[in-house]
């Protein structure tokens, strides 16, 4: 799994700026934030997509969820409301291959997503 660029993030081979981490799941802003607050959660272990989980994972998924929860309170905006969203593939428009939920945050969602 060495060219994917999340496991790049979790072993530090790439920078990023880290707001969480646990053995089990990391979160850092991403590179192109599609508003004012844009993080990614992704658990340390490489899986693909949600096609890819296994009855394993379940615990590493809630931990995710875990995570965002979290971080909206640290970053404080758990009271205006947010949205998590994990896409899959190529019709969910997935174009990192390493699952990762996508924290979103500071401004007013439209529904539905395009
Ligand atoms: P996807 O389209 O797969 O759901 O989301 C991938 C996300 O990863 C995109 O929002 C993109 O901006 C972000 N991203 C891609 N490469 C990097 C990177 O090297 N660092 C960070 N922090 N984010 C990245
Ligand atoms: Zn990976």
């Amino acid at each position: 799994m060495n060219e994917c660029i999340f496991c790049k993030i979790v072993a530090r081979d790439l920078p990023a700026e880290i707001l969480y981490e646990t053995e089990q799941v990391i979160a850092f802003r991403d590179l192109n934030p599609v508003a004012p607050q844009h993080i990614l959660i992704i658990p340390t272990k490489h899986i693909a997509s949600t096609n890819g989980l296994e009855e394993e994972d379940a615990v590493v998924v809630g931990d995710m969820h875990l995570a965002a929860a979290e971080i909206a309170k640290r970053e404080g905006f758990d009271k205006s409301g947010f949205r998590t969203v994990m896409n899959c593939g190529l019709d969910g428009g997935q174009t990192v291959f390493h699952m990762h939920l996508h924290l979103l945050g500071g401004r007013t969602m439209s529904w539905p997503p395009g």
